[in-house]
């Protein structure tokens, strides 16, 4: 039986971030991950300039990765191009890093800075007090063999299936909204631009008579002349329903420009997809030993599907939390320290996640759609404020007057 302080279950964003923060201060961390590095991760690889902040702050080395500076967007024959803002709290460009290289990278920081690794160890269970039932150990299966982990903490930092946090009865809520997003890699004279090209105008059928989707479709440059390329879409209330994604896929391929050369035969690999689980899906955030992060805590924005920074920001706060809740010596001012980081996620992303529900039920609605497409994107003040909105890239604190109305927005809104 192996002991830690805190057991991470998953080596993602959001077990990176966290094994990193804890170790840092250190502490004890174990991370159980069942692939082994580098693995791939279905994902856009897209890093907003709020995801860049973060990667700053654990001091990863960003050199040589492919930088955008904005988003240009694309509908009923209008484009509009929006830079990132220059922001006090994070910086003006983006990102983006095939998902297989950025969670090596962030895994190895993770190792240097002190924590332990332990590849290919699924976790299939919960070791709990049999008494209080609080969570103190995971049980597992390593190269096929049963084996069970013992710590203070346990995290479930395993992704949208959160299959700790689930086997112990924390299921996603089925009335927030929940994200399908599909992509693929091609080449693309669009590797050279320097935005995130964005589709607003997703028909669901034949082009012109049928409905727009409720997401868009991504194409980034994501290294030397290798786009990612990619849709998604979102329900309010679970995952849409009866959405065709290949043949959506198939009708953007054909009525892109010419001039990007996007054609089905030049994917470089097959269009796979995931689910998005969005606008805190699965709580309590922490309860009886056992702390959710990233997408096991459904933490992926309904605004625009993004998910990394969110997986890396909570495991920043679950990590102060954590190191806060062993450095004191009662169990009720141990308590009182792990419930702060459930509120904290609160006041930092309740009401934009809120606000983010209300967008999801308004763009379920076809109609919504059509106008928002037709005679929003024409509106160069009113898309910016729009791109401003759904990338979540505004100063909490001061900034100009859209920062301050998306911040008065989100204060007002109940925290989710
Ligand atoms: C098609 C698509 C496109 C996307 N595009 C973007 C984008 O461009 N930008 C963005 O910010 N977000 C995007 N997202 C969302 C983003 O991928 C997720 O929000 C992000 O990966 C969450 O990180 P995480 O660490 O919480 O989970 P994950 O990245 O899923 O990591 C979970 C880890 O846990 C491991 N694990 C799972 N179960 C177990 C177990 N039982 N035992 C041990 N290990 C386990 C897994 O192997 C994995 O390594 C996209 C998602 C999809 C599906």
């Amino acid at each position: 039986m192996e002991e830690a302080d805190v057991i991470v279950v998953g080596g993602g964003p959001a077990g990176a971030s966290t094994s990193y923060y804890l170790a840092r201060q250190g502490y004890d961390v174990t991370v159980l991950e069942k692939a082994t590095f580098p693995r791939d991760k279905i994902c856009g690889d897209g890093l907003t300039p709020r995801a860049v902040g973060e990667l700053i702050r654990m001091g990863i080395d960003t050199t040589g990765w492919s930088r955008n500076l904005g988003i240009r967007g694309y509908g009923a024959g209008n484009f509009i191009e929006v830079p990132w803002p220059e922001l006090a709290s994070m910086p003006s460009y983006g990102l983006a890093k095939r998902r297989r290289e950025l969670d090596h990278i962030l895994i190895k920081h993770a190792v240097s800075a002190g924590a332990r690794l332990e590849e290919n160890v699924q976790v299939t269970g919960a070791v709990c007090h049999e008494r209080t039932g609080r969570v103190i150990g995971v049980k597992a299966t390593k190269d096929g063999e049963a084996c069970t982990y013992r710590a203070r903490y346990v995290v479930d930092a395993g992704g949208v299936s959160a299959r700790l946090a689930t086997s112990l009865g924390r299921a996603h809520d089925r009335k927030r909204p929940m994200g399908v997003a599909y992509r693929s890699y091609m080449k693309s004279p669009l590797a050279a631009s320097d935005f995130m090209e964005s589709q607003l105008e997703l028909w669901e059928g034949e082009v012109g008579k049928s409905n727009i989707a409720p997401g868009y479709g991504w194409a980034w440059a994501v290294e030397d002349g290798v786009i990612n390329i990619g849709l998604g879409s979102l329900g309010s209330k679970g995952a849409p329903k009866g959405m065709d994604y290949k043949s959506m896929f198939s009708t953007w391929m054909k009525n892109a420009p010419a001039e990007w050369e996007f054609s089905e035969e030049k994917l470089l690999e097959p269009l796979r997809g995931a689910a998005l689980p969005m606008a805190f899906n699965r709580q309590p955030l922490y309860a009886d030993g056992l702390l959710l992060v990233g997408d096991a805590g459904g933490m992926v924005s309904p605004f625009n599907g993004e998910g990394i920074a969110y997986a890396l920001q909570s495991g920043r706060l679950a990590a102060d939390a954590l190191g806060q809740a062993l450095s004191r010596t009662s169990i009720v001012a141990a308590e009182r320290a792990l419930a702060y980081y459930a509120k904290n996620m609160k006041d930092e992303l309740g009401g934009y996640y809120s606000l983010g529900r209300i967008f999801a039920a308004l763009i379920e609605r076809p109609q919504f759609m059509h106008i928002c497409v037709k005679y929003g994107l024409p509106h160069p003040t009113l898309m910016r404020f729009f791109l401003r909105l759904l990338s979540d890239a505004y100063d909490k604190e001061g900034g100009d007057w859209m920062d301050r109305t998306i911040a008065s927005l989100a204060k007002v809104a109940p925290k989710a």
